[in-house]
């Protein structure tokens, strides 16, 4: 079997931190406010010069392409003065676990370099996105860095970017997103410069993490969802249209989808003459995280070719 389902570990570790849930006045949130980039023409040029090798039969390259592939990694944990506790290390733990057990079927492991704790209350809003990567970015441009942030909010570029500018409606997070990150930047080169990609990495809000205080949105998806991105994803509904002429997210085997899924509902078909149905229960739908189950064997490819050819080795 490919794909098996998140939700029963993410039940468990849920339940493992009941007792750090804090109650919040959060009734509803869309997960509509991944906020990012859309990809630019060089992007979406590598996108089909990588898809098209995987349609070529197997050769040395590809077999590189099937070992196993391990990425080093750093969390950084930002919160305001006031939120200074609102991250445990039990939640770091669990955060990590289920991001290596959601990755297990595409063979790519996490290794954990090292965790950093800040209290600074403009990096926890992101008000100064530069400036939190140029003092905290750690390892060249193949080592993941994902930010946790207590009050992470995005810029209005990101959200104008991204195409969808609702934002969760709540009292305490009236102008929060639940993250978002970079795509792989094909003009970066071994050589390059760390400047070059000083900003690449995820953001992620910090009370999404298993245990944190987001309702629907506290199992840890949200990390997992974004580095999809990181590793060249896009998301089932990009281009959100059933026009035969909408590329999507340029993987076969997630049927095409012209809007992303709200919540999590027992069966949705937005494109209803197009095969098969919405693929609701895939990270990189904006899916509530109980609902989050996989991604497809086609994503799976997609992200290790994609490695191979955008961040292994720089
Ligand atoms: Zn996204």
């Amino acid at each position: 079997m490919v794909c098996h389902s998140l939700a029963p570990f993410v039940v468990l570790v849920a339940a493992l931190f009941l007792r750090q849930v804090q109650c919040s006045p959060v009734v509803f949130e869309k997960r509509g406010i991944c906020a990012a980039e859309d990809p630019d023409t060089t992007f979406l040029s590598a996108i089909e010069h990588v898809k098209t090798d995987e349609t070529q039969p197997t050769d040395a390259g590809s077999e590189a392409r099937k070992g196993p592939i391990e990425i080093e990694t750093w969390f950084h944990i930002i919160t305001s003065s006031a939120e200074r506790d609102q991250v445990s290390d039990d939640m770091i733990a669990s955060q990590f676990s289920i991001l290596q057990y959601a990755y297990e079927n595409a063979a790519i492991r996490y290794r954990l370099r090292g965790v950093t704790r800040h209290v600074n209350d403009a990096w926890a809003r992101n008000a100064d996105d530069l400036g939190m990567k140029a003092a905290l970015r750690k390892g060249t441009y193949q080592t993941l860095n994902v930010y946790f942030q207590t009050d992470l909010q995005a810029s209005p570029g990101q959200a104008g970017r991204e195409g969808r500018p609702e934002i969760p409606r709540t009292n305490d997070l009236s102008s929060s997103v639940l993250g978002f990150c970079t795509l792989p930047d094909p003009s970066v080169n071994a050589s390059s410069p760390r400047a070059d990609y000083i900003k690449d990495g995820c953001n992620v809000l910090a009370n999404t993490m298993p245990g944190g205080s987001l309702d629907l949105y506290n199992r840890g998806g949200t990390a997992i969802h974004e580095i999809g991105h990181w590793n060249g994803l896009l998301h089932t509904f990009q281009g959100e249209s059933c026009s035969a002429d909408n590329p999507g997210d340029y993987i076969a085997d997630t049927p095409q989808q012209s809007s992303p899924t709200d919540g999590c509902p027992a069966r949705r078909d937005s494109c209803p003459h197009s095969p098969g149905l919405d693929p609701i229960h895939d990270f990189m739908d904006y899916s509530s995280d109980v609902c989050y189950e996989s991604f497809t064997p086609g994503q799976n490819e997609r992200m290790r070719n994609m490695w191979v050819s955008m961040r292994a080795g720089k």
